[in-house]
């Protein structure tokens, strides 16, 4: 009895090459119909219904090679490009919109990182950018030196080059937030436009285009708040997040107790799954590259490939 499914994730699915920003990292379309097409011949697409009705007996089988389809931080590309392709093909897809994204048309802080390092692909310039402004805000901020955070979190990743990692690292969490937010705030209005809010017009859905993908049947669940990671900050702040991502996916005749969680950078810890579990969440996708059983995966915490793990 097959109790496995492969989950895979998505982020951005354009054309890229005629795109603003051709180096962003994303999926182009011709790489997305041919996966779809492999798909279609190799797997059985299955909803979050299957996964939940799956979940409630371990008597219950899910087709031979089943998948789901997940689709990160609520991008214009997913309406735009994806939803047809998959409606027309009788796919459910996943999409997981950050609330404030949508809601208040600003662009996530890991996006705004994301685009400028996508038009200067100078990394060590970026860096060196960012180290000469830290004394204007050390004075108010317990900073650590220079050298302290070139050494502090070396960290081995699957796609990204060292460098682009510690960039990242550091404007996502590793500075103190109201620092991270002005520089990062800076970099953007510098590197890419001064006007935020028309760019986050531009780069997520509209809650019209979210609502209209559920109505046709794709399912909309939570990516959090403002897109943090949800393992470095306090349980307060985990509880408002979740709870404010809530009330955004109510607005779509989600139900507070029949939800689904989609961890930003996918960070969770003990007290979060708790919080969760307290709030009647159904299952939670992470970000650990592998195939999910449903026996021994837990339902909070299963496992996602990346679309760059799947033939395309
Ligand atoms: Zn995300």
């Amino acid at each position: 009895m097959n109790r496995n499914v492969t989950i895979v994730m998505y982020h951005y699915v354009r054309d890229l090459q005629r795109s603003r920003f051709p180096a962003i990292k994303g999926l182009s379309m011709e790489r997305f119909r041919r996966q779809l097409d492999h798909i279609q011949s190799s797997y059985t697409s299955i909803t979050v219904n299957d996964i939940l009705l799956a979940l409630s007996s371990p008597e219950v089988p899910l087709p031979p090679n089943s998948i789901l389809l997940t689709f990160d931080d609520g991008y214009s590309d997913h309406f735009t490009n994806v939803f047809p392709l998959l409606d027309s093909c009788g796919i459910q897809g996943c999409f997981f919109p950050s609330a404030q994204a949508v809601l208040e048309h600003r662009v996530l802080d890991a996006n705004k990182i994301q685009f400028v390092l996508a038009a200067i692909p100078d990394v060590a310039k970026l860096l060196e950018e960012v180290f000469a402004w830290l004394p204007e805000y050390r004075t108010k901020h317990a900073l650590e030196t220079r050298e302290v955070y070139l050494n502090s979190f070396i960290e081995k990743h699957r796609y990204d080059p060292p460098a682009v990692i510690l960039l990242k690292r550091l404007l996502q969490r590793e500075l103190p937030e109201p620092v991270r937010k002005e520089i990062v705030r800076r970099l953007f209005a510098k590197y890419i436009t001064a006007d935020e809010a028309a760019f986050a017009c531009e780069l997520y859905m509209s809650v019209d285009q979210i609502d209209c993908m559920r109505r046709h049947g794709m399912h909309i669940g939570s990516h959090g708040y403002s897109h943090v990671w949800l393992n470095h900050v306090p349980a307060a702040t985990q509880a408002i997040e979740v709870d404010r991502s809530l009330e955004f996916l109510s607005a779509f005749g989600i139900q507070k107790n029949d939800w689904t969680m989609c961890y930003p950078y996918g960070g969770f810890d003990s007290s979060l799954l708790h919080l969760l579990e307290d709030r009647k969440c159904r299952v939670g996708f992470t970000v650990e590259a592998r195939i999910a059983n449903l026996d021994k995966d837990s339902r909070l915490t299963l496992p996602r490939l990346d679309t760059n793990d799947l033939p395309s």
